[in-house]
């Protein structure tokens, strides 16, 4: 699978990198690319094992644009492995949880490099790429503790990271919601951290305008009933420690 176009207007293009591991050990995630102008975002880059096929993929379409940003939702491998060779590679700059930065260089941080790791602040940040806005939106505890998700008003997209995130969906975009619900329930009631921040998360995003949530796993949600049906039924899920008593026995053995 190559790349997907998913949003094209005057300078502005979103495009999808997916399943560059397929059938493999490793769980399927998405890369998405925002170019605007001269410059371009990489949103979760991802580890080792794609590495190359992503960084193909990102310089065949950037065209004359140049990557300027490495966004980073939050810490996990699937997420940051590859953050080194991103980094030595490239001239862009990349943008973490200020709660993550100090981690990162376990995954191996050249010294040359590790000045442009940059740490977003809990409040979240605003970035320019060539005068578009990108807006990295607070979305803590969905499920990292330092959790970004970015919103990109142009293309009316939100680019959710694991918010949102299904396995095995059959689809790259969810062609009906409730049928979709198998594929992301189990997901979400044990990774996200509780209802009270799915509330905080819907009731900041419920006013923007977006036609498309975008996870960093699976399928996407396109239109805005589907994208309102989503924040609907995040907002209503007991999930984490709302359920999470029944699992604190001391195992058996
Ligand atoms: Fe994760």
């Amino acid at each position: 699978m190559a790349h997907t176009t998913l949003f094209n207007e005057g300078s502005h293009s979103n495009i999808l990198f997916e399943d560059f591991d397929p059938g493999g050990l490793a769980v399927q995630s998405n890369q998405h690319l925002i170019v605007h102008g001269s410059a371009a975002m990489l949103l979760d880059p991802g580890g080792h094992k794609i590495y190359s096929k992503v960084m193909a993929e990102t310089f065949a379409s950037l065209g004359p644009a140049q990557l300027t940003h490495l966004f980073l939702s939050h810490q996990d491998p699937d997420i940051i492995a590859a953050i080194n060779g991103w980094l030595m590679t490239t001239d862009a700059e990349a943008y973490i949880s200020a709660l993550w930065t100090r981690f990162v260089p376990h995954f191996g941080l050249d010294r040359l490099v590790a000045h442009r790791l940059h740490a977003i602040p809990d409040q979240g940040m605003v970035f320019e790429l060539d005068g578009a806005k990108l807006y990295a939106l607070p979305a803590h505890f969905l499920h990292s503790e330092g959790n970004f998700q970015i919103y990109d008003p142009m293309a009316k997209f939100l680019y959710s990271g694991d918010l949102g995130a299904s396995i095995d969906a059959p689809y790259i975009t969810v062609p009906d919601f409730d049928s979709h619900l198998r594929y992301i329930e189990g997901f979400h009631r044990r990774y996200m951290a509780s209802r009270r921040v799915m509330q905080a998360w819907a009731d900041m995003v419920r006013p923007l305008d977006i036609e498309t949530i975008a996870p960093q796993h699976g399928a996407m949600f396109r239109g805005k009933e589907m994208v309102r049906r989503f924040i609907d039924w995040c907002a209503g899920l007991d999930c984490g420690v709302d359920l999470i008593a029944p699992l604190f026995k001391v195992p058996v053995g």
